[in-house]
Formats: C-alpha cells, structure tokens, sequence
C-alpha cells in the first residue's frame, strides 16, 4: 500500500494542554508519528513526502476567512504585549452573543476565539506549514484512490475535529474532508466517510452535514461523558438537504472489542447500503485500552479485526490518521490494522 508522510510535522510541537482545569503536557506530540513510521517501516511500506497543496485546493472546504487568519495567527499573536508562546483562546462567543448579532471582531484575541472551538488546538509558529502538509498527505492519498487503490495518510496534525472555518481539538485542517472532496472532483459520484477515532467527528459531520453525496459514520464514545460534548448522538442524522446522510454510533465508557466491532460492522453496514464508490476512513488509535486519555477498550486484537473488516468491504480506501495519544503503542495498532486490512 503507498504512505504518505509529511517532514513539516516536526515543526508542530504545541506544548497548551488543558484539563480538567489543570495544565498538562498536550498529548499530540511529533513522537506520534515517529511511532507510526515504525509501524509503517514494520509493514515494509515508505512513505513518500506528497507536494503541497495550493490555497484553492484547501478552499474546497475551509473558508477564505479562516485560512488567512490560521496561516498568519501565531505571527499577529507574537506581536501582542505579553502574549504566551502559542495561540490559545480565552474567550469564545455564546449563544446569546451570536444570536444578538455577535460578529468576528478585528483584534486577535476576539478572533483567536471566534475561529477556534476549544483550547485544545494551541496555533505555534510550526503549525500552519505541519497542518498543510498533512492536508497534503491526505489529498496524495484520496488521489491515489482514485486510481482504484488504497492508500495511507500520516496525518499529523490530524483533522476530523476542524469544521470550515473553525479549529478545535488538536484539528486545524480536515484532511479527511479534503480526501472527500477531492475524490468528488476526480468523479465519484458518492463518497462515504467511516471515522472510527474514539471521538466523535465533529468537524466532519459538520462539513458534510448537507450533503448528501458525502455519507458520514462515526463510531466514538459517547459525548455525555467524552469530547466533543456538544455533539455526536445518535439523533444527529444530516441537514434538511441530507436527512439520514450521518450516522452516529455512541458508545458506553468501557466498551471493549465486542460491542465496539459491532459498532464498526453496523456502520460498515450503513456504507454499503450507501454503494459508495470510495471511502474515507478517519483511523484513530484512541479506543485503545491503553489510552491516556481513555474511554473505550479496544486491544490490539480488535484493531486488527477491524481493519479485516473494513478491507472486506472492498470499496477503494483513502486511510486518513487521526488520534491515538499512546505514544509507545501507536505504531505497533497500525500495522496490526494495516495487516488485518491486508490489501
Ligand atoms: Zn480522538
């Protein structure tokens, strides 16, 4: 299978990690994909460095508005009076504020707020180039597929919690909307997105969440107690334009490989109803019972299985990485899926 890889992701080192309150070390870290390249070397497989995107490419799903201020926010932060060493909101609008008019002001903390969901996507002066070149990788890939092939994106910083004009945890760019898209360009007429992270794809069934030529599935822990909070339960179903074009597959804290396989295989069951002729798989290593920040239970095993699965639905795959914090694991879930997927 091809790989594709980006060196830029070095240079996204966010250091911004907030929980519960307290102040952590963030977790998406560049060791993460050092692990995964181990687990890509394991396979046999090298990943090719795919060319850069170009802003109309990146325009197909993020907003005008949003890329210019993603690709200069940490140079207008630096130049703040006392500003810390990364980009992080302090403010965001409520409801209330948006519904009595609230709008995008000019100053950068009012902005910062505006175009970032949460304070888990720390901007320094690395990410913008590390976020494009994963968008690169993904968009190598969905090209790849095209041609009627798989292929694997080592997407760092990943993406599926990035909406058109918005950041949010860990997610700057959506690769994997990006692989959508762009696999609709090169003439599929339906492309089915199965995001398995075990979060939920916020951005991505935002997105899509009016189309009907782009079906979205997530299978993820359950927001009552996991983020994204807000969104990702079961009566989410897709817009006015697209009713029934997104399934949600909450599940319970604790879940382990047998209930969350038959998660995976009812919405694998929901992509073959839709007769896609591509796929985009969001793959996160996160449900991983070793997880740090854990909520499901999935072994190794169950990845490998899942990766059997999916392979046997024989529909052209664009592998798209996103989560998965294990820094000492990751590798070895990747290519225990990889193989399992085996094609
Ligand atoms: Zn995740």
């Amino acid at each position: 299978m091809r790989a594709f890889d980006h060196p830029a992701d070095v240079a996204h080192a966010p250091g911004f990690f907030l929980m519960r309150g307290a102040l952590r070390p963030n977790y998406e870290v560049p060791a993460r994909a050092v692990s995964l390249r181990e687990g890509l070397a394991r396979l046999g497989v090298a990943a090719e460095t795919p060319a850069l995107p170009d802003r109309a490419a990146l325009e197909r799903v993020h907003a005008a508005d949003y890329l210019d201020w993603l690709s200069t926010a940490h140079a207008a932060w630096e130049a703040l009076p006392g500003a810390g060493p990364e980009v992080v909101a302090n403010i965001h609008p409520s409801p209330e504020m948006l519904a009595q008019g609230g709008r995008a002001p000019a100053g950068m903390v009012g902005q910062t707020g505006w175009y970032t969901a949460d304070t888990a996507c720390p901007i320094g002066p690395g990410t913008w180039d590390a976020a494009v070149g994963a968008a690169g990788c993904a968009l190598a890939a969905a090209e790849v597929v095209a041609g009627g092939e798989d292929a694997y994106a080592l997407c760092r910083p990943p993406g599926h919690h990035a909406y058109a004009a918005r950041a949010g945890g860990h997610c700057y760019v959506n690769n994997a909307a990006l692989a959508a898209v762009a696999m609709r360009d090169r003439g599929a007429g339906r492309v089915a997105v199965l995001d398995i992270d075990s979060h939920h794809g916020n951005g991505t069934q935002g997105i899509f969440w009016d189309s009907a030529d782009v079906l979205t599935v997530s299978v993820h822990g359950d927001p009552a107690g996991y983020y994204p909070w807000y969104v990702g339960r079961a009566h989410e179903t897709g817009g006015r334009a697209a009713p029934g074009f997104n399934l949600n597959l909450p599940l319970s804290p604790g879940t382990g490989d047998d209930s969350w396989l038959a998660a995976v295989a009812a919405g694998l069951a929901r992509v073959a109803e839709f007769q896609p002729d591509a796929l985009v798989l969001s793959l996160g290593f996160d449900a991983s019972e070793h997880e740090p920040l854990g909520y499901l239970r999935v072994t190794a095993e169950g990845f490998a299985r899942a990766g059997e699965m999916i392979g046997a639905a024989r529909v052209p795959t664009a592998i798209i990485q996103e989560g998965g914090y294990n820094v000492d694991l990751l590798g070895t879930l990747l290519a225990r899926f990889l193989n399992g997927f085996g094609r």
